[in-house]
């Protein structure tokens, strides 16, 4: 390689280096068989893409964001070899189909968030003093286009140990009482105002729910349910903004954004208060309803 070429190389990788990228390779033959668009646009950096020479292919900086859905940096013109000239403004063009700067660009996001992208973006929480004592995230679980989403209160010992909602004593009987109105566990989604173990299974507290609870309404935002099912106060108060007692508010339609809520007791009251089996039952009775109702 002469010294031109040479000098001209370094001063690119010195140019790339500063904009924050680094990762360089060889792009493969056929990947550049049609440059005709960037030849008559860029001639030295289509040059540079050829396969003959070391191609101009690089990987975006590890923080930056993604680039705009529909847009993408053009090359800014070559700088100098010798003094390194301030790039000339990015000029924003559409992608070209024939050759992309950001090969490795994530894609964007488009439409709603998914339910994994939510639980991605949890990632191992340490938002709120609840993380410390817990054993597991218990994020939900179910159905990702659930009619109905039940929202209970926070895991208990036996969440907190499989990661899972409503799987203990009080999971029990939320699942006799879906069966009693024929629901189906596998089609509804559960899951809680928080998503850690508060200790001795204590009633979260505010800012553990303000630190927890704008992921619970994004994942009621990714499920779009017809209705939410508020299990107890807790949840109630959170979802609803409603204080008053449970017991008079439970089996009524609250209009919640573009879908309904019903706040009923939990099924833990009822473990303790046996004899309140039949207004969790009566107001199941009423999901079912609502749910058959198109
Ligand atoms: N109680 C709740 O409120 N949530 C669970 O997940 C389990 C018990």
């Amino acid at each position: 390689m002469d010294d031109a070429t040479r000098n001209e190389l370094k001063a690119w990788l010195e140019f790339y280096q500063e904009l924050g990228i680094e990762g360089f390779y060889r792009r493969k033959p056929a990947a550049v068989a049609t440059l005709s668009s960037l030849e008559a646009a860029h001639p030295v950096q289509a040059a540079a893409a050829r396969p003959a020479q070391p191609a101009a292919v690089a990987h975006p900086p590890k923080q930056a964001s993604p680039p705009a859905p529909t847009r993408v940096a053009a090359i800014p013109a070559a700088p100098k070899p010798v003094a390194l000239p301030a790039p000339t403004p990015a000029v924003i063009r559409p992608p070209s189909p024939s050759f992309n700067l950001f090969e490795a660009a994530p894609a964007p996001r488009s439409g709603p968030e998914t339910l994994e992208q939510i639980r991605q973006d949890l990632g191992d929480c340490r938002r709120c003093k609840l993380a410390p004592t817990r054993k597991t995230i218990v994020f939900g679980d179910g159905n990702p286009h659930a009619e109905l989403v039940f929202i209970g209160e926070g895991p208990g010992a036996d969440e907190d140990e499989q990661g899972l909602p409503f799987v203990g004593r009080a999971g029990k009987l939320l699942n006799r009482m879906m069966q009693t109105v024929g629901l189906k566990r596998e089609d509804v989604y559960i899951c809680n105002i928080v998503k850690c173990r508060p200790p001795e299974n204590r009633t979260p507290e505010k800012d553990e729910v303000d630190a927890c609870s704008p992921f619970l309404y994004r994942q009621i935002e990714a499920i779009k349910p017809r209705l939410i099912c508020c299990l107890g106060a807790p949840a109630v108060r959170t979802v609803l903004g409603i204080k008053e007692g449970i017991t008079k508010i439970r089996g009524q339609f609250y209009d919640f954004g573009s879908c309904k809520a019903l706040p009923t007791v939990h099924p833990a009251y009822v473990l303790r208060n046996p004899r309140e089996e039949k207004i969790l039952r009566e107001d199941f009775e009423k999901i079912r309803d609502f749910l058959k109702g198109a």
